[in-house]
């Protein structure tokens, strides 16, 4: 397997373009190494299917320009943060020994995203064990920063913003491809959900002074490496 400066984990296939598909873009323009694992299908949802998911999903991987995309395979709606999950994941991070985790924020409605996001703590711990029976050698991901859902209409305060300003378009082509997700058997009219999508990119460029931003969120104290990553 690749090796990764990103890793995003996704609990389902659409939540990360939903909140950090402008980073994503970003980044790989950057010349970093992207890679996105979605932990379920997503599947079933009133109009989707399991094969409409996968080719949402591919049209949206092209709309960011992203060449490292998995499905972990777990179960979707009963998404738990056991032991064989979190064993798995943590192989996934030994593999492609990510010096940044994306992950989800830890609060949220949908219990798959709260168990998602503690699966990413607790396998990011699991995956630096030694003499352990996991696959693969010893790797602890340096960083992980949070990302937003969509679900609990919270704001809380962000850690840092990637200003996406020049990457909107290509994040809102990425989310527009989840026609079954975020447009079918939904209203048309104004603010609908992709409506809302990029509105809460506005807002976070308006905190920054730029056009369109993502926020991401710590647990930890952020690592800048001097100040000068403040002066552009
Ligand atoms: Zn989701």
């Amino acid at each position: 397997m690749t090796t990764l400066d990103i890793l995003v984990v996704a609990t389902h296939p659409d939540d990360a373009e939903i909140s950090v598909g402008g980073t994503i873009a970003r980044s790989i323009r950057q010349n970093l190494r992207v890679g996105v694992l979605d932990l379920t299908s997503g599947e079933p949802t009133p109009h989707g299917s399991p094969k409409i998911r996968i080719r949402e999903t591919e049209t949206a991987s092209q709309a960011l320009g992203l060449t490292w995309r998995r499905n972990l395979g777990l179960p979707n709606r009963s998404l738990e943060a056991s032991l064989d999950n979190r064993r798995a994941l943590a192989e996934v991070f030994r593999a492609t020994r990510p010096r940044m985790i994306l992950a989800p924020y830890w609060q949220d409605v949908h219990p798959d995203h709260v168990a998602a996001s503690a699966l990413c703590s607790d396998a990011r711990f699991w995956s630096k064990l030694s003499r352990s029976d996991l696959d693969g050698e010893p790797w602890w991901p340096p960083a992980m920063l949070h990302y937003l859902s969509i679900h609990l209409r919270i704001q809380p305060e962000a850690s840092i913003v990637v200003d996406i300003s020049d990457e909107i378009e290509s994040k809102m082509n990425s989310v527009q491809a989840y026609q079954s997700q975020l447009v079918a058997g939904r209203e048309p009219s104004f603010p609908t959900v992709v409506d809302d999508i990029r509105d809460r990119a506005r807002y976070w460029g308006w905190a920054i002074g730029k056009a369109y931003g993502e926020p991401l969120l710590n647990q930890e104290a952020v690592r800048v490496d001097g100040l000068s990553h403040f002066l552009q």
